[in-house]
């Protein structure tokens, strides 16, 4: 069967006044109907880009878009304004990192929450206010029958990204796009949200697209990965592949913020040097050779300046020149590096 979510070969340039970015460059995925993909990477990557695009919140006056996306049969980019607005709120819904620009200061919570599924679903302003007040309840926040009519400055960042959430499972969505979720938030109440995340999912049964550059994350909540650098996907496997024995470099130097999940491994990987590159004026052959320390002597890898390697369209891959055995080896020491 088809997926519920593919992306293939996504192309997505901008026109600035001093050249084209080509924020996205050749990206292909897919998702399940109620599973989670995680899309982890630096900010830069193309991650929210991908995201707003399949959502249709780019801007079309400075925007080309090649590819294809479809969506449970379809086609998105050769949809109309008019479609993504039915789309939108409905059967796709987003939650940002920052409620307090998702949300008006000028109306009551209850009343955004409700607007959405009146929209969709023709509800009265009754129903709505109804439906409103049992979100509330699910995402919970206490005394909901009151707190329906406070504003979003009355609640604490946490709570207010339980509003948003709240407003964006009203109408059920089948898929969910959040992008950096819980950013903003202390880490007591990052995993409050991400657990709140997992209970919702398993209740409405959306397939989530999970945007992060903090692997940690998606550690719990992921069951595929996508590792994007430089607008193009550098390794995709399961969270359990990718976390335990990640193929990438770029990856490696990822979770060097996780050390426990490099235990195999006797020396402790070190931070990421240099930048992520611009994408007006992308490196030559491998996105990521300025700042890969495994680039070099090593047989092959004289590729890695001149020849871009491609990640396998599906299924586990890293898009390196070098076999893991390559990798390994100069890891730990055995052939040297540059
Ligand atoms: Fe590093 Fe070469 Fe692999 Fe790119 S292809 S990640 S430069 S070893
Ligand atoms: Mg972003």
């Amino acid at each position: 069967a088809d997926a519920f979510l593919s992306v293939r070969d996504l192309r997505v340039r901008f026109s600035t006044e001093d050249g084209v970015v080509k924020a996205v460059d050749g990206l292909s995925f897919a998702l399940e109907r109620g599973t989670t993909l995680g899309i982890v990477g630096e900010s830069g990557s193309g991650k929210s880009v991908t995201n707003l695009t399949v959502l249709g919140l780019h801007n079309p006056a400075t925007t080309t878009i090649d590819g294809e996306i479809v969506l449970d049969g379809k086609e998105l980019l050769t949809a109309t304004e008019a479609e993504f607005e039915r789309l939108r709120g409905n059967k796709m819904a987003m939650i940002f990192q920052d409620a307090l620009t998702a949300l008006s200061p000028y109306h009551t919570v209850g009343r955004q929450i409700g607007e959405p599924f009146r929209k969709h679903t023709g509800a009265s302003r009754k129903e709505a206010r109804e439906r409103a007040i049992e979100m509330l309840e699910k995402v919970g926040i206490p005394h909901a029958g009151q707190r329906v009519d406070d504003y979003p400055h009355q609640f604490s960042g946490g709570m207010r990204q339980r509003v948003m959430i709240a407003m964006a499972l009203v109408c059920d969505p089948d898929l969910l796009i959040a992008d950096e979720p819980t950013t903003a938030l202390d880490v007591t109440v990052q995993a409050q949200i991400l657990d709140l995340l997992k209970d919702l999912q398993q209740e409405f049964g959306s397939a989530i697209i999970m945007i992060t550059h903090d692997l940690g994350v998606v550690a719990d909540m992921a069951d595929d990965l996508l590792v994007m650098y430089a607008g193009r996907a550098v390794e995709r496997g399961t969270v359990r592949e990718v976390l335990k024995s990640p193929q990438h470099p770029y990856t490696w130097g990822l979770l060097a913020s996780m050390p426990r999940l490099s235990a195999d491994v006797d020396e402790p990987l070190t931070p990421i040097p240099g930048a992520p590159p611009s994408l007006l004026t992308p490196p030559s052959g491998c996105p990521f050779h300025p700042r890969c320390a495994f680039r070099g002597e090593v047989e092959g890898s004289g590729r890695c300046v001149d020849v871009r390697p491609d990640l396998p369209v599906q299924g586990r891959g890293a898009a390196c020149h070098l076999t893991m055995d390559q990798k390994t080896r100069i890891f730990t020491g055995t052939i040297r590096p540059r």
